[in-house]
């Protein structure tokens, strides 16, 4: 596992999402980049949450100098909601409860509103 990529250290950015009070009920959890190596530049998947490891695992296509640290705590978030609210919608991994809970994040318009606007220079090549 490594938490500590060459622009970010995700140890650090998960650190500050735990002090969330609510996300703080995910302390446990344990993260690590994760190189993609599926091709398909349609089907963008910035992280991912492995349940039976408890992990999260983060696209290390995030770790470039350019993307804010914004955009990876919103990431990170994210996957934090699905250990926690995931088993309650199982046939709609992003029920109201969930996008309810996201949308409470202050900066989760703008992190998306980024990764929209930088999402080619991301994903090509
Ligand atoms: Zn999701």
């Amino acid at each position: 596992m490594t938490t500590e990529g060459r622009h970010h250290d995700l140890a650090d950015l998960l650190d500050r999402c735990l002090r969330n009070p609510i996300l703080g009920l995910c302390e446990g959890v344990s993260i690590t980049w994760v190189t993609s190596t599926k091709g398909r530049v349609h089907r963008i998947i910035l992280g991912s949450y492995d349940r039976t490891k408890g992990r999260i695992e983060i696209n290390d296509r995030l770790d470039r100098w350019y993307v804010p640290e914004y955009v990876l705590l919103d990431v990170i978030r994210h996957e934090l909601l699905h250990r926690l609210v995931g088993w309650t919608s199982r046939d709609d991994q992003h029920g109201p409860v969930f996008m309810r809970a996201e949308r409470s994040f202050g900066s989760h318009g703008r992190a998306e509103a980024w990764i929209e606007r930088n999402q080619h220079r991301l994903f090509r090549g």
